[in-house]
C-alpha cells in the first residue's frame, strides 16, 4: 500500500520523500521476513547453496543497507515529518 501511495504520489509531481522512504523501508524488512521465513521453512535445505533460498535471504540485506540504512531512513522520518532535530 505505502509503495503504491509514493508512487501515485511521485507521478502526480507530489512531495513523496517520507511516503518512499516508509515504503523501501517496510518493502526492506518484509523481503528480508520472507527470506528467513523460507530458510527456516525448508530447513536445512534452505541453508544449502544448492536450493538458491539462502542467496536470496543474504540478497534480501542490499535494500536494508543500500542506498540508505533503516536507521537513516529513521533520521529521515525524524527529521522532515516529526521535526526533531538532527541526530548525528
Ligand atoms: C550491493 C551494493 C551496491 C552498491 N552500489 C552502490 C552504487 O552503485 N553507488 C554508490 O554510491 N554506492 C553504492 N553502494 C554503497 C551504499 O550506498 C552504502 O553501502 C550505503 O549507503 C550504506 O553506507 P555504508 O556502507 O557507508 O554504511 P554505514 O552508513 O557506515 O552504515 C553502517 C551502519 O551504521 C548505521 N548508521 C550510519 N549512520 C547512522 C546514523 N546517522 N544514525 C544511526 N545509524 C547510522 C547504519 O544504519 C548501519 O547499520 C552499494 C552497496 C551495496 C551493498
Amino acid at each position: 500500500m505505502m509503495v503504491w501511495k509514493a508512487a501515485w504520489l511521485y507521478d502526480n509531481g507530489k512531495p513523496c520523500g517520507a511516503e518512499a522512504n516508509t515504503a523501501k523501508y517496510l518493502a526492506a524488512e518484509a523481503a528480508h521476513q520472507a527470506c528467513q521465513t523460507a530458510v527456516l521453512t525448508l530447513g536445512g535445505m534452505g541453508y544449502a547453496r544448492e536450493y538458491q533460498v539462502e542467496r536470496y535471504l543474504r540478497e534480501s540485506y542490499i535494500p536494508r543497507i543500500a542506498p540508505v540504512s533503516a536507521q537513516l531512513i529513521m533520521c529521515h522520518i525524524a527529521e522532515r515529518v516529526l521535526g526533531l532535530p538532527k541526530s548525528y
